[in-house]
């Protein structure tokens, strides 16, 4: 299996030589040359595996350079009861991502698939659980080190810090706007005490954490003999991580072959959908893909009109399903180079016109009409659709669902479809995002036992500057290199 770049530029590369990276150098995302096909009888096969066998099953036709020993030993030590623990009473946690009907609407069950069950009680930990066991593998192969830098509001600097923690060749500095994350947030990462793991509140807000992550990439000399490198939502190996899922989903929500399943899914920087995109060409039945948004309507406006126009900083919004907060999709370009029938050139003329025309339009053309052929469907929901879809599910299911779960909940009802189940990915846990829960429910959300009392647990962080060049020396300090 070799991977190209959407851009079209670059010599087809090995998984493990993309493993690590992020961008191809041509400024494009790295895709399989062609999807592995899944056969039904292959998938009526997988219906008696457990969630590691199957993770194996999915990912081995995607790095054929991990040896087949290796790679399942990988997907056992990660995908484990014991790491995905957080399940709600009742679900059945040896699954790693139970799904929960919900209840039958619109002549299907509507079901919830329960991805944030992990350590840090949202789906990244699904796909970042995985990336640090293959990056500490792999660093170990090569003899290499690595140093991850990145900039978090919240969520997912916590899933790298849980997923590289005590990971022997790797250590992780995350700078996050300093007295400006939920307490819970702040405990969650600030109470690691693993000496890899490096929290660096910085005196400024968000934007600053980024910027200085910026000057730190872009200075070349200081970012190879660092050693820095990043975990960033384009990285194929978290995209291909949560492929695996969908076929899970799949596998749970029906009884036998050909079933048709839909998953509608709280989107921002689309790689959670991405991945089912990636199912559905591989060969699993799919009927469509809910792509649901908040106010920051990017994607639902393109999959609606054809218009694709990413938002300035000013126009994005900070809304109450924070994740969800993108003003430019970035791992939208693979299902671009699909639509396209993988025609690079085109690709790269109309990203460019990302860059400098803030969009690009295909409303009227053939490409747009075979949106539908690819199964996407879309929709969007604001605040007071979260307030009333929480409320509404409490008292009608008796279940408390998070903010972005909620947005998906309002739109997959949108497209709900007799004799269809319809999963909605839950992508955070209620506790994460007590306020909004207050607002609706009048209470607290209830938390995983495992979290009782994080926010007392002695805290381990530096407060530093917004100075690139202090961070610079901080690193450098710390690295040994
Ligand atoms: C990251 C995140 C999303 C958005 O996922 P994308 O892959 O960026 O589309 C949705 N919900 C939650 C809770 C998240 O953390």
């Amino acid at each position: 299996m070799k991977y190209l770049s959407t851009r079209g530029h670059e010599a087809p590369q090995t998984f493990s030589e993309i493993l690590l990276g992020g961008l191809a150098p041509d400024g494009g995302l790295y895709l399989p040359q062609a999807y592995p096909q899944v056969t039904a009888d292959e998938l009526e096969a997988w219906r008696k595996l457990s969630y590691a066998d199957l993770a194996f099953e999915v990912l081995s036709r995607f790095c054929d350079d991990i040896p087949a020993a290796d790679l399942r030993a990988l997907t056992r030590k990660t995908y484990t009861a014991e790491v995905y623990c957080n399940a709600r009473p009742g679900d059945n946690t040896a699954d790693i991502t139970p799904l929960r009907t919900l209840g039958e609407e619109g002549g299907a069950p509507l079901q919830l698939l329960g991805l944030s069950n992990g350590p840090t009680l949202a789906f990244k930990d699904m796909a970042m659980q995985l990336l640090g066991n293959l990056f500490e593998y792999a660093l170990a192969r090569a003899g290499q080190e690595l140093n991850i830098l990145g900039a978090t509001s919240g969520d997912t600097g916590s899933a790298a810090e849980y997923a590289m923690r005590g990971k022997r060749g790797i250590r992780v500095f995350m700078l996050s706007p300093h007295r400006k994350m939920s307490a819970f947030q702040t405990a969650q990462m600030f109470s690691l005490q693993d000496p890899n793991i490096f929290n660096l509140a910085v005196e400024g807000v968000f934007d600053d954490c980024q910027d200085i992550v910026k000057a730190v990439s872009n200075d070349l000399g200081y970012k190879a003999r660092q050693k820095i490198g990043t975990v960033n939502s384009i990285n194929w190996a978290r995209v291909v991580a949560q492929v695996v899922y969908y076929f899970k989903g799949w596998l749970l929500a029906t009884s036998g072959p050909g079933q048709k399943v839909s998953f509608c899914v709280p989107s921002g920087n689309f790689g959670n959908v991405c991945a089912g995109h990636i199912a559905r060409m591989m060969g699993l039945p799919i009927d469509k893909l809910v792509v649901a948004t908040n106010e920051n309507d990017v994607l639902d406006e393109f999959f609606r009109t054809g218009t694709y126009r990413v938002r300035k900083s000013a126009e994005t919004y900070h809304t109450s399903s924070p994740s969800m907060d993108i003003s430019k999709a970035s791992n939208f370009e693979r299902f671009v180079f699909d639509l396209l029938g993988r025609d690079a050139a085109k690709l790269a003329r109309m990203f460019r016109d990302v860059d400098t025309a803030g969009g690009f339009d295909l409303a009227g053309t053939a490409e747009f009409e075979r949106i539908r052929a690819f199964g996407f469907v879309s929709g969007r929901s604001t605040h007071e659709d979260r307030l009333a879809t929480i409320r509404d599910l409490s008292s009608r299911y008796g279940i408390t669902i998070d903010t972005h779960t909620a947005d998906g909940v309002k739109v997959a009802r949108e497209h709900l479809a007799p004799g269809v189940p319809m999963v909605v990915l839950e992508t955070a846990l209620p506790a994460k995002f007590a306020d909004t829960i207050r607002e609706a429910l009048g209470h607290e959300p209830e938390r995983p036992a495992s979290f009782d009392g994080i926010e007392k647990l002695p805290q381990r962080f530096e407060v530093m500057p917004a100075d690139a060049g202090r961070i610079k020396a901080f690193i450098a300090g710390h690295t040994g290199l």
